[in-house]
């Protein structure tokens, strides 16, 4: 038997900010992942704290980008990398209402960090916007894909990942421990985005997956640097090269790319982006939301080494370090999982 602090199940965003917090801390752990291809690394990667639609705040976003940003620095300086992209997100307004709804909400307070408190007035070759666009400041990507591959091949070298299927069936929980093939661990860390529904420990808990799919366009002549918001998202990945996106589809769990999808986003496009452009190719993912829209974060009611980290619905990016934090808190240190992400709200 070989043993460990943690066993971590699944390596998207959440499993590898727990590795991240658990090696920060000294603690020993192994990873299992059976399809890492298909986790976080699809996913867009923004991180922007507003909701555009409404220009509110998203849930603890502001607070959680406090702890995300340092984490990720750090692992950039651990690779010595560049992950982070720092930039600006263009919202084209669509009326004279939603300029003043721009005004009223870049003046309160919080907003006044992201939402830039004027409306920009400008031409740009091949994009329509007639009513101008609001600007965010401090907002970006952070390459997600190729922060989760050098973390993977360097716990790989460190023997700390296994690429294969968990299987539930094979835990043997004891007081203490829990026993899982040759490993003996203090807790088992369940990170499975998505596929929650198939761990038999933690399957009744509310999800509601939502598909999304991405297309990647190429746009020859469209010299735009920034990420725009309209209907969809255009974020630029260098050249001619955009990222377009994302659907929502809470049915179809499956990861196939589908025509529909792709209408909606060309439809949703063609509305502000006024050049040819070739679509090469498609991605798609399953956002892991919740019910209540919130995280799930917590220890099975009967078996406490059996925790879980999921539910970090669209935006992993800003949520998962802090909340791999609270989580190696409570586990650690004994202290509270704040109720609206804890699991026990869903105990009857
Ligand atoms: C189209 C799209 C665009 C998005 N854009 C953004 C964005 O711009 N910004 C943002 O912050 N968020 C975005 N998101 C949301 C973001 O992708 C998620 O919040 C994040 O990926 C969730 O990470 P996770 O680690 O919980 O799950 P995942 O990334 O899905 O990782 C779960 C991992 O668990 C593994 N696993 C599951 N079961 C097992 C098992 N039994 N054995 C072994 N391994 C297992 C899987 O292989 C997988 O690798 C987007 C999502 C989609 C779909």
């Amino acid at each position: 038997m070989k043993r460990v602090d943690y066993i971590i199940v699944g390596f998207g965003l959440a499993g590898m900010a727990l590795a991240h917090e658990l090696e920060k801390r000294g603690k020993s752990f192994v990873i299992y992942d059976h399809n890492p291809d298909r986790s976080s690394r699809i996913i867009g990667g923004m991180y922007n704290p507003i909701i555009l639609k409404r220009f509110t705040p998203a849930w603890k976003a502001h607070e959680l980008l406090q702890i995300a940003l340092p984490f990720y620095r750090e692992i950039e300086r651990k690779f010595n990398k560049k992950y982070i992209y720092e930039g600006k997100i263009r919202r084209i307004l669509h009326s004279i209402e939603e300029q003043n709804n721009w005004m009223v909400a870049s003046d309160r307070m919080l907003m006044s960090n992201y939402m830039v408190p004027s409306i920009l007035k400008e031409t740009v070759c091949g994009i329509k916007a007639p009513y101008g666009f609001g600007v965010l400041k401090n907002v970006g990507r952070v390459d997600g894909e190729q922060m989760l591959q050098d973390y993977k091949k360097y716990l790989m070298t460190q023997e700390q990942f296994i690429q294969e299927e968990f299987s539930y069936k094979a835990i043997q929980i004891d007081t203490d421990t829990v026993q899982y093939k040759e490993f003996k661990a203090g807790h088992i860390v369940f990170s499975e985005g998505s596929y929650l529904p198939n761990n038999p420990y933690f399957n009744d808990l509310p999800m509601r997956a939502a598909k999304g799919e991405l297309l990647l366009i190429d746009v020859p002549g469209l010299k735009v640097d920034y990420i725009i918001k309209s209907g969809v998202f255009m974020v630029p990945f260098g050249k001619d090269r955009y990222v377009v996106g994302a659907t929502y589809n809470w049915t179809d769990k499956s990861f196939d790319a589908t025509v529909s999808a792709k209408e909606e986003i060309v439809q949703k496009l063609n509305k502000f982006l006024d050049l040819p452009y070739e679509v090469i190719g498609s991605k798609v993912g399953v956002r892991p939301t919740i019910k209540d829209r919130r995280p799930l974060l917590g220890r099975h009611p009967d078996f406490h080494n059996l925790v879980i980290l999921n539910g970090l619905g669209t935006r992993g990016v800003i949520l998962a370090p802090g909340l791999a934090k609270i989580l190696v808190d409570h586990i650690e240190e004994g202290k509270n999982i704040p109720l609206e992400m804890n699991t026990t709200r869903f105990v009857k």
